[in-house]
């Protein structure tokens, strides 16, 4: 007999997956080197009876769990409807990250990261671990669902590309789905509530890198060459105006530096021939990014080209925009409505990337908040050395993953 997915339901596997949660917190591992998390993944779905296939873009897994719920045509006006006989040839995917930081912990946890200069400040030991609950589960109540689960464990969504590499590893092809889900803690968002936005999650997340050399002279003699510095302030202050002038104000990009690099402090009196910045650039939709990366290079070029200098310029595009799919965000948010009785799905789009966004763009899917409430400690927001995982939330993630499952494939 099926049991019906609730943070209640999931309730018996919540010690399990507190000890799975602090055990990948205590040995934090950076992208593509997630070995031990890996093995830790593999061996518990081994043991929950589930088929395991590791190896995939490296430190990869996915688990594959085949329901055997009977579907049972639908019945209605004397007629069997010939579609709902097909779900069983169904298959979904769902997608958790499981590397860390390179940054040191502070929190004084009792299973705080045990390697100095790494740690799980994202909360990817709390997406894996609730992902290794709902396998647990699933795989106890294959009869309440038909048609297949692929649990997707991917290594190095901080700025790596492994969303990208096990896609190109024949990800999709080697477990073909016809939708994935992705989930991911969110401080702030009330303790338990899943929020599923009905179009744009998160931003492009994309480098800029601005050169402009001139030739050096003395700091007292500006006259005998150029002045690659008071181009680069120009460039800086134009660069603030794209967003403020050139972008709808009703519609979201961002530019900004973040390095500059020029001259040797040792010489303030030498004026010096090349000054090199980079910066990020957010947009929401492909005619901002596109804005961005045109924009961004013209300037460089014109504001060179107006004091007698040369300019070098690249754009790297690194992440796309994160965009749900209306139908799957749709049924992301009836399913977290099922298990918790409560949901969002007005929550704004985040000016931050996640490289989730390129299986939106290999297959239908969504992405989800996990609400997880006030951050124990006051800074710990993302990324920050004082971020912990809030246990707590464990069960109702764990929940979403079981109900959307269900709410797919039941
Ligand atoms: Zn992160
Ligand atoms: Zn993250």
């Amino acid at each position: 007999m099926s049991q019906r997915s609730s943070p209640e339901a999931l309730g018996p596997l919540v010690p399990a997956m507190t000890a799975w949660r602090r055990d990948i917190h205590a040995h934090p591992e950076l992208g593509f080197e997630e070995h031990r998390t890996a093995a830790l993944v593999a061996r518990e779905l081994e043991a929950a009876g589930i088929e395991v296939t590791t190896g995939i873009a490296g430190t990869g897994v996915v688990g594959t769990i085949r329901g055997t719920g009977m579907v049972e045509p639908l019945r209605g006006a004397g007629m069997v409807e010939p579609l709902r006989g097909r779900a069983g040839n169904r298959a979904i995917g769902l997608r958790a990250d499981m590397d860390a930081l390179a940054m040191t912990e502070v929190t004084g946890a009792a299973y705080a990261s045990t390697v100095p200069g790494k740690m799980h400040a994202c909360g990817h030991d709390g997406h894996t671990a609730m992902l290794l609950g709902a396998a647990t589960f699933l795989a106890a109540n294959r009869d309440a669902f038909a048609g297949t689960v692929h649990l997707i464990f991917q290594p190095a969504e901080e700025s790596l590309g492994g969303a990208k590499a096990m896609l190109e590893d024949g990800l999709f092809d080697r477990f073909p789905v016809d939708a994935v889900y992705g989930l991911h803690n969110l401080p702030g968002l009330p303790l338990g509530i899943v929020a599923v936005p009905k179009g744009p999650v998160l931003a492009s997340s994309d480098t800029w890198q601005a050169s402009f050399t001139g030739r050096g002279s003395h700091g007292a003699k500006p006259h005998q060459g150029t002045d690659a510095t008071l181009a680069a302030a120009q460039f800086i202050a134009a660069l603030h105006s794209i967003v403020a002038r050139e972008v709808d104000p009703l519609r979201t990009a961002v530019a900004s530096v973040g390095h500059i690099a020029a001259g040797n402090p040792r010489a303030p009196n030498v004026i010096p021939s090349e000054v090199h910045l980079a910066g990020t650039a957010r947009a929401l939709a492909p005619l901002e990014r596109d804005l961005l990366e045109r924009r961004i290079g013209e300037l460089a070029h014109g504001i060179a080209a107006m004091h007698g200098l040369v300019a070098d310029y690249r754009y790297i595009r690194r992440l796309s925009p994160t965009v749900n799919h209306p139908a799957q965000a749709a049924l992301a948010y009836r399913a977290a409505l099922a298990a918790m009785g409560e949901a969002r799905d007005d929550h704004p789009p985040i000016t931050a990337g996640e490289d989730f966004s390129e299986m939106l763009l290999a297959r239908p899917g969504a992405y989800a908040w996990l609400g997880t409430g006030d951050p124990p400690h006051p800074d710990g927001q993302h990324h920050n050395p004082h971020f912990d995982f809030v246990d707590a939330a464990l069960a109702h993630g764990a929940a979403w993953w079981c109900s959307v499952v269900e709410t797919e494939l039941g």
